[in-house]
């Protein structure tokens, strides 16, 4: 398997939390309900929605975007560097970052240094970040997230295709006047 990263699209992603949901599904971390009394999910979430804005374009038009933050699988992983027991480390063939439960002692420094908030924690203090769905992507699936975003607003793919991708999603928002 080649390298992978990841894209996440603030003007595709409308708020439905599905990718939210289908991580907890397929790693087995209940609660899985949003609706109320409790509109957020609540529990272990790898993935969490985050609004900013509102954005107004070159023509007037007004935007609220969304986007689904989650680990970044940084390339050059402030989270590795600063962790006491080396329990957060890349897999060769991906470049994922992941983390070997057995060595976290729960001191949050990850989470303190990670420019996106990614690392969660488990009520034993234990700490959890999203791996990619690795094992999906082993068998030749999209992970759990992407697979159900019926926005299309997360990629998951070869560092080309991202780049490919960012790039085009640029040259639209330049052509829309709604570069942000
Ligand atoms: S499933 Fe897609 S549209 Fe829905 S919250 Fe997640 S990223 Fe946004
Ligand atoms: S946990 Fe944060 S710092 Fe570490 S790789 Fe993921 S996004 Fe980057
Ligand atoms: S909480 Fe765990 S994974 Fe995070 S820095 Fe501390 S020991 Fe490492």
């Amino acid at each position: 398997m080649t390298r992978k990263s990841i894209f996440r699209d603030s003007e595709g992603c409308v708020d439905c939390k599905a990718c939210i949901i289908a991580c907890k599904v397929k790693h087995m971390w209940p609660p899985y309900n949003t609706a109320e009394p409790v509109p957020e999910p609540r529990g272990v979430n790898l993935l969490r929605v985050y609004h900013y804005g509102p954005v107004i374009s070159a023509d007037g038009k007004v935007h609220q975007p969304f986007v689904s933050i989650a680990c970044m699988h940084c390339e050059d992983a402030p989270c590795i560097r600063v962790c006491p027991t080396s329990a957060i480390y890349k897999d060769s063939e991906t470049h994922i970052t992941l983390v070997e439960e057995k060595r976290c002692i729960g001191c949050k420094a990850c989470l303190w240094i990670c420019p996106y908030g990614a690392p969660s924690f488990k009520e034993d203090g234990k700490m959890v970040l999203c791996n990619l769905c690795i094992d999906r992507l082993k068998e030749g699936k999209k992970p759990a997230c992407e697979a159900a975003c019926q926005a299309r607003a997360i990629f998951v793919g070869s560092p080309e295709e991202i780049a490919e991708l960012r790039a085009r999603k640029s040259v639209e928002r330049i052509a829309r006047g709604t570069m942000e």
